[in-house]
């Protein structure tokens, strides 16, 4: 995958310093990008999370760059395992846990931004598709 180097500049802004030369180490620069392996990135990524000292200890939400690295990371580690999907069963379970149940006996998640435009996760940005590949995960291991 290739990532603009301005993006990385953004993603480093509240991220200790090695965040950017792990990056830049792990990759090579490719015009004003950097092309690196999507597992490594995702690695490093989660390896030095943003301060979180704002919010009670909660890091702050995902900018849209983020946002957009994590589908693109997601993505490419699907593809890379050969498209494999959960079954309806299970997805549906996974999406109970982030939404919370229809008869409001399982309350959702409190990173469930269940009233944004998009609904989605607060923490990862990942929505109701996400729980349908074998390839993702919870980031606080819920599932
Ligand atoms: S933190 Fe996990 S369980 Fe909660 S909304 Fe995000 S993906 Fe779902």
């Amino acid at each position: 995958m290739r990532i603009p180097l301005s993006a990385i500049e953004e993603f480093s802004f509240n991220r200790p310093p090695a965040y950017k030369q792990e990056l830049l180490n792990a990759g090579h620069r490719v015009a004003n990008e950097l092309e690196i392996e999507a597992a490594i990135c995702a690695t490093i990524h989660v390896h030095f999370p943003p301060d979180g000292s704002s919010d009670g200890g909660r890091p702050p939400d995902p900018s849209l760059s983020e946002l957009a690295l994590n589908f693109l990371t997601a993505t490419a580690r699907w593809a890379k395992a050969g498209f494999p999907l959960r079954t309806e069963a299970e997805t549906s379970q996974i999406l109970t846990i982030c939404r919370g149940s229809a008869d409001g006996l399982q309350p959702a998640c409190p990173e469930w931004l269940g009233d944004a435009l998009i609904p989605r996760c607060r923490r990862c940005g990942c929505t109701a598709l996400k729980p349908w590949l074998v390839t993702e995960k919870c980031p606080m291991q819920k599932w």
